[in-house]
């Protein structure tokens, strides 16, 4: 009896081994299933955008269920007028431009871009009517052409060039060892943050959406290139309804409507005047930003955050 013992032990502490290798492996899936993309319901159809104007109404949501993310956000913007979220580092706006074009699917409320729930149509649909400029964008390993010709596959060469010319960056590329054929990425040409977004917006150009979401670049961009991309940036946003996720406050002094978000909540909204009349959080990040921009006003440089 004793001598059975050993082994039944053995063979128990085995086979726990082996219950919690199956529940891990479970587990694993629970999480690989919650990374997963979000699906098309079975019959989904296709969006039609004509305005652009688009609803959040008592949006919630969270990337993980114990840490929300968005409490009850609820806006609307206008088709054709441009919209500016602002807040402190991970008050939720580049979220807030991610569930737009439905990377996630919320967990309360619901997003509508003229009049059509968006978790109910077709992402290809959706992804089709939206451009986005993002925070960081990203190049791949080919020639600047294809980089800037993915906004629109099937773009003539001339159009890929009229938009470069549009987004002001034609001539640099020019400049460029081969031009238009001078292989940039990791493993090509290196481009600055500046030049970076520029191809964002040509690709964005090229692409022609009806709405635009553009999350400003948070890196350093000397105050030379960032003037001259404001140009850029409101040739992409014409007659576009925008969405924009405003660092430099200045950009969005002529915004339609402004909404300022802190931890997962507005806090504020109205226009850049209306805002600095009530004197609360929005002006006193607008008096920030002026004596920032007063101290580096000799060295030509901005540093923002996150
Ligand atoms: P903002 O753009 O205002 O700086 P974000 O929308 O990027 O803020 O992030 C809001 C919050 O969500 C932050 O606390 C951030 O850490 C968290 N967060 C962002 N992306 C993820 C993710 N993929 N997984 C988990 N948490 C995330
Ligand atoms: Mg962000």
């Amino acid at each position: 009896i004793i001598q059975l013992y050993g082994p039944l032990n053995w063979l128990g502490t085995y086979y726990r081994m082996i219950q919690q290798a199956f529940i891990d492996m479970e587990n694993m899936f629970d999480l690989l299933d919650e990374e997963q993309e979000v699906l098309d319901i079975p019959d989904a159809k296709e969006i039609m955008i004509k305005h652009g104007e688009i609803e959040f109404n008592d949006v919630s949501f969270y990337y993980e269920p114990a840490k929300p993310i968005l409490r009850g956000i609820s806006f609307k913007v206008h088709a054709g007028q441009t919209f500016a979220l602002v807040g402190h580092s991970g008050a939720g706006k580049s979220t807030i431009i991610r569930l737009l074009f439905r990377f996630y699917d919320i967990h309360g409320g619901n997003i509508k871009i003229d009049g059509q729930d968006i978790s109910l149509v077709k992402q290809e649909s959706l992804r089709h009517f939206i451009g986005v400029v993002p925070q960081d964008t990203v190049l791949f390993n080919s020639n600047i052409m294809y980089n800037v010709r993915y906004g629109r596959v099937d773009a003539a060469d001339n159009e890929v060039i009229s938009a470069a010319e549009a987004a002001d960056i034609h001539r640099r590329i020019l400049g460029f060892p081969k031009g238009y054929d001078t292989v940039v990425g990791e493993r090509g040409l290196k481009l600055s943050g500046g030049e970076k977004q520029r191809v964002a917006i040509a690709r964005t150009l090229l692409k022609a959406p009806t709405i635009v979401l553009l999350d400003e670049a948070t890196s350093a961009l000397d105050t030379r290139t960032e003037r001259n991309i404001q140009t850029s940036l409101a040739k992409v946003c014409e007659n576009r309804t925008t969405l924009i996720v405003a660092h430099r406050l200045s950009t969005i002094i002529h915004a339609h409507q402004i909404l300022v978000l802190d931890e997962g909540e507005v806090i504020e909204r109205g226009t850049h005047e209306e805002l600095l009349e009530k004197g609360e959080h929005y002006a006193s990040m607008w008096n920030e930003q002026l004596t920032k921009h007063e101290e580096v006003a000799g060295t030509e440089s901005i540093v923002e955050e996150g």
